[in-house]
């Protein structure tokens, strides 16, 4: 990898964004206002009306553009809000799209449950095979959408050789990189054409505040996507931006740790007696290792895994953690652990979670910045209370 997390440090403490112009403020103010006075008609200072700009949020807009190495980024008020403006802006019916087939939940349902009602199809194959990637652009496809590494196995896709297939088709790529942020993965310099953040995750980084954005060096789309956002009504608030700005100056800081807590717990999982897999690109056993250490400048805070007791083990350890909290949401300070498949890809076809690694028993973990051995103490003692394979034969042989 050609980058460090450190190379961009002073970008997220100061890139894009100055003083404020109207009082010195150090920190863009929060500018809790709808409407703007217009000098006369016709004749402003580049804002009108909240629903289609606020000072606040350009100035996170200007701040991700300049991590990304774009113009100004758009945001929105969640991560689907963005994607789902993606999909409005630039497909229309009749209209194709390839998706990873690991991706956030709530992407499927956009598709499966909104999108398929207005005759757009989409087809969720597995990424991490370019010639299946190859092989399902069709002449209607408009896009391929990939999500690496995809929530909530890890899968990876090499950004480099898919950016390669689809632009031979004449297809656009957009990455889906809440999981590394432009400060470990940067899929735009790989030939990526549109990245796609959910800061809700590491940017803000602090579980206070939801949101999404969008960043392309392609201006008509910047424009089209802003049309779409105003029409939609779903900017991101001036309050929530300002408290994004806030995280992404720690971004480099925090994810840096992030990655070394999941370091270590990857491998004290891995060699747990009660543990049959762990998936964590950061390990020498991760199938896609190799892949990994090319694209990403880390490994990453998430990783999954699958207890040796199958699902009735895998939810007896996330009701009895303690330090790690059970809830939904990634990329915050504080340790979360979730079920994916009754939380975040709930609404995911049986059949598509079958295929792809999705069981009933994986529990993920969002690895926090609290002490790595606190982290590790806390499942230790989880995992202590779960039967082994032996003692529940025991068990059963006693209660016959
Ligand atoms: N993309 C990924 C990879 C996610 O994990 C999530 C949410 O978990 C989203 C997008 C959606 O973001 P939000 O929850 O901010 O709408």
């Amino acid at each position: 990898m050609t980058f460090s997390p450190e190379q961009f440090s002073t970008t997220a403490v100061r890139g894009g964004v100055t003083p404020d112009p109207a009082t010195g403020a150090v920190l863009t103010p929060i500018y809790q206002s709808t409407t703007y006075h217009q000098e006369a008609v016709g004749v402003h200072k580049g804002f009108t009306y909240s629903r289609a700009a606020n000072p606040t949020v350009s100035a996170l807009e200007a701040a991700l553009g300049a991590l990304e190495g774009t113009p100004p980024a758009v945001c929105f008020a969640t991560g689907m809000a963005a994607i789902s403006t993606l999909f409005l802006a630039v497909l229309k019916t009749g209209d194709h799209v390839v998706v990873s087939d690991v991706v956030y939940g709530g992407t499927v349902r956009l598709f499966q449950q909104v999108l398929t009602n207005f005759g757009v199809e989409a087809s969720f194959v597995d990424t991490s095979n370019v010639a299946a990637v190859a092989k399902t652009i069709r002449p209607r496809t408009k896009l391929v959408f990939i999500e690496t590494p995809a929530n909530p196995t890890l899968k990876l896709t090499d950004i480099t050789a898919v950016a390669e297939v689809t632009h031979r088709a004449g297809v656009k790529l957009a990455v889906d990189n809440t999981f590394l942020t432009p400060i470990a993965q940067r899929p735009l310099e790989l030939g990526a054409d549109i990245t796609l953040l959910s800061t809700t995750k590491y940017i803000e980084g602090h579980n206070s505040t939801v949101g999404g954005s969008i960043a392309t060096r392609d201006e008509a789309l910047l424009e089209r996507l802003r049309l779409v956002r105003k029409t939609l009504g779903c900017i991101q608030s001036p309050q929530e931006s300002w408290l994004t700005l806030r995280g992404l100056k720690t971004l480099p800081l925090r994810l840096r740790q992030h990655s070394a807590n999941a370091q270590r717990v990857a491998e004290w999982l891995e060699q747990h007696p009660k543990v049959a897999r762990v998936h964590y690109p950061g390990l020498a056993s991760f199938p896609q290792f190799a892949l990994a250490q090319k694209q990403q400048s880390l490994s990453g805070g998430m990783l999954a895994f699958e207890l040796k007791g199958g699902a009735e083990a895998g939810i007896q350890l996330m009701n009895t953690v303690r330090l790690c909290l059970l809830a939904e949401n990634l990329g915050a300070v504080e340790t979360l652990i979730t079920h994916p498949v009754s939380m975040t890809h709930a609404d995911v076809p049986q059949e598509i979670r079958e295929r792809t690694g999705i069981t009933d028993g994986l529990v993920r973990l969002s690895v926090g910045l609290e002490n790595a051995d606190d982290i590790i103490a806390d499942l230790d003692s989880a995992l202590a209370g779960i039967p082994t394979a032996e003692s529940r034969e025991v068990e059963t042989c006693l209660a016959k």
